[in-house]
């Protein structure tokens, strides 16, 4: 167990937020040209790093709003938490790559201009 600093409510136990798995994964921007192994790849690789991980997470029993959370899993430590429409902070060599932060697209949240952190969650992941 763990204390989480949701960006808007403050440090709360864990217990209160949801993990949704890693951040920063960036829908193609035409499915249908991938491949079937291309389109496994991101449909179900996802890094399983020991030390820095940047991960999705919602305050579920709080303000309810999603965000991003980079964590150290090797000493299970928070680094920092921030909106899903920043950009990630930087640590080593665990960072996502820069083309899946900074291209313009869509659904990358580095293009963001309103809405809730939620709808940019739901566009990072291709669902809207
Ligand atoms: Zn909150």
């Amino acid at each position: 167990m763990f204390q989480i600093s949701c960006p808007w409510c403050g440090e709360r136990e864990q217990s209160e937020f949801k993990a949704a798995g890693e951040g920063h994964i960036r829908r193609p921007d035409d499915p249908a040209a991938l491949t079937d192994a291309e389109w496994a790849d991101y449909v179900f690789m996802r890094k399983n790093p020991r030390g820095v991980h940047f991960e999705r997470w919602v305050h579920i029993h709080g303000c309810r709003r999603w965000f991003h959370l980079a964590r150290d899993t090797a000493s299970d430590t928070t680094l920092k938490a921030y909106g899903a429409a920043e950009a990630p902070p930087q640590f080593g060599d665990n960072n996502p790559p820069a083309a899946e932060v900074t291209a313009a697209h869509p659904g990358d949240i580095s293009a963001y201009d309103g809405g809730s952190d939620e709808d940019a969650l739901l566009r990072e992941g291709g669902l809207r």
